[in-house]
């Protein structure tokens, strides 16, 4: 286990969800770094609370002792950078100077006392997140799949390497915000003084202004770009989960931290066969003969094809298990079952030789 987070937040293991906000908001006044807090304390008070305040990821907490981020974890479809799925990761980048703010509401505990400052700011410090929806297939959904996505995107200019200026340039502080790249502000209100940090437009919060802008970007230090990015869809994926992969959104000029990249999953109905929670129910027609007498059927399955062994004297509605051949769980580990309804196919059109064996049945009452 890598971080005691109860500990960290001083609670207890049965903590109630209130109980682990109040904890937070008190250790959040009291360490945050604009009061005079210890960063280091601050970012792990932020962290505990991302994790003790989401069911789900307290329930992974509790159970493995950690939060599982990314595919590695659900068996092997991993990707360089995914998160599992979006919101949990705190990333504050080198050096806390509150950007990571973006990363989770934090405004309803910000709010009373930065007035909304740490939300504005944190928008303006890094690149803007891009959310995009995909569809995939209900086999995919269950076995994992590397799919390639088109994005229109911010990335890095190349030639002047997100600096903005053209290569070998002069560069100078900048004036207006004395090489900082925010400005300042302290305004008074009466309830009392709060202070904001802008970005400085004049250098768009690099600190530097080149002699020659970059003839690319025209130091803006971007430049909008179309780009295939590979991604891997972890197996067990649900629809309506949210895949994030880091830095993949906006980049932002100067070498500041780019946005995320959000991808919705949306998974295409199967006619055929549909999940229950870990389960898959899929359906599979008998002659009455088979039902009654048993057999041995091909069953086309999404791990391809299996002979499944009918019982002498299975019903309608009758729910045949394959164990394992289900959907991967949640938590990476195993799968369910592959679960089998049957339907009965009524004969129709029978011949005279088949309506015959029908009136003998019907004479030995069935
Ligand atoms: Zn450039
Ligand atoms: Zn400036």
């Amino acid at each position: 286990m890598a971080k005691d987070y109860y500990k960290l937040l001083g609670v207890a293991r049965n903590a109630t969800k209130d109980e682990v906000k109040k904890a937070y908001r008190t250790l959040a006044h009291k360490f945050h770094p604009d009061k005079g807090g210890d960063e280091k304390r601050f970012k792990e008070i932020n962290e505990a609370y991302q994790i003790l305040s989401d069911e789900r990821k307290r329930n992974q907490y509790d159970q493995f002792g950690q939060v599982f981020e990314g595919g590695d974890a659900r068996g092997g479809a991993s990707a360089g950078g995914f998160n599992w799925p979006g919101g949990f990761r705190v990333d504050f980048g080198e050096g806390f100077d509150g950007r990571g703010f973006a990363d989770f509401d934090f405004s309803d505990v910000v709010d009373d006392f930065f007035g909304g400052a740490g939300r504005r700011k944190a928008a303006q410090e890094r690149g803007r997140d891009i959310r995009i929806g995909i569809e995939i297939s209900f086999d995919e959904s269950v076995l994992g799949a590397k799919k390639e996505i088109e994005i229109m995107r911010l990335v890095r200019c190349s030639r002047c390497n997100g600096a903005g200026g053209e290569p070998g340039a002069t560069v100078r502080m900048c004036p207006a915000c004395q090489g900082k790249g925010h400005i300042q502000k302290t305004q008074r209100t009466f309830l009392g003084s709060f202070t904001s940090v802008a970005t400085c437009t004049d250098c768009r919060g690099t600190g530097k202004i080149p002699e020659q802008p970059c003839t690319e970007c025209r130091s803006k230090g971007v430049l909008e770009k179309q780009e295939t990015l590979e991604i891997f869809i972890p197996r067990g994926i649900r629809d309506g989960e949210v895949l994030k992969i880091t830095g993949k959104g906006d980049a932002i000029s100067g070498g500041r931290t780019p946005g995320d990249l959000y991808i919705e999953i949306r998974v295409i109905p199967d006619p055929s066969r549909r999940r229950q929670g870990d389960d898959i129910i899929a359906s599979l027609s008998l002659k009455v003969s088979q039902a009654a007498l048993g057999d041995t059927v091909e069953l086309t399955t999404i791990d391809g094809s299996i002979r499944l062994k009918v019982p002498e004297g299975t019903q309608s509605g009758d729910i045949l298990s394959v164990r394992g051949k289900g959907a991967w769980r949640t938590s990476g580990y195993g799968r369910g079952d592959l679960l089998v309804q049957i339907k009965m196919e009524t004969p129709k059109g029978l011949s005279k030789k088949g309506k015959d064996l029908m009136k003998q049945l019907a004479e030995e009452g069935m």
